[in-house]
């Protein structure tokens, strides 16, 4: 029997949604994107791994759902009118939490790391004006609150405003 270790949404983003699949995975939700993939295999990866197609293509969308994929079609042009579109269509929960944050770039999960371990790797006043860092488990990529959270924070503020 497989073990289901969470019941959290996956997604697969289309190639058009590279912000929206950015800000998913700021938000913890695992999202598979790729910049350039065909829908053959978007399909097919998204049905093998249970992820729901997150697409701004009808074409696509149509033969997900014919294929009894979970499906969430896009037709808004703003970012935060298309994440309205998803959150009410699957429920989902937004919070924002940076130890369950995962990287942007890559989709790996995050770990917090000791800001003086990074100390030459980071410009001198993100240094000093933030306490708490991240580093991707995959990519090395380094976050911080100052600009990453912040940004989501205020993100996440409007779509509240319009739930
Ligand atoms: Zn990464």
């Amino acid at each position: 029997m497989l073990l289901k270790i969470n019941d959290e949404p996956t997604f697969f983003v289309d190639a058009m949604l590279g912000n929206i699949a950015k800000k998913l995975r700021l938000l913890g939700y695992d999202s598979k994107y790729y910049s350039n993939i065909d829908d053959e295999k978007l399909i097919d990866d998204a049905k093998k791994e249970n992820r729901i197609i997150i697409s701004k293509d009808e074409e696509l969308i149509k033969k997900a759902q014919k294929l009894g994929i979970r499906s969430i079609y896009v037709t808004k042009i703003e970012e935060i009118d298309q994440f309205l579109e998803i959150i009410t269509s699957v429920n989902l929960k937004i919070q924002i939490n940076g130890n369950t944050a995962r990287c942007p770039k890559c989709n790996s999960l995050t770990e917090s790391i000791d800001k003086d371990s990074i100390k030459e790797k980071i410009p001198q006043g993100v240094f000093n004006s933030n306490d708490i860092f991240w580093k991707c488990k995959c990519c090395d990529h380094l976050y911080w609150e100052g600009t990453h959270i912040k940004n989501l924070q205020e993100f996440v503020g409007k779509v509240n405003e319009r739930l």
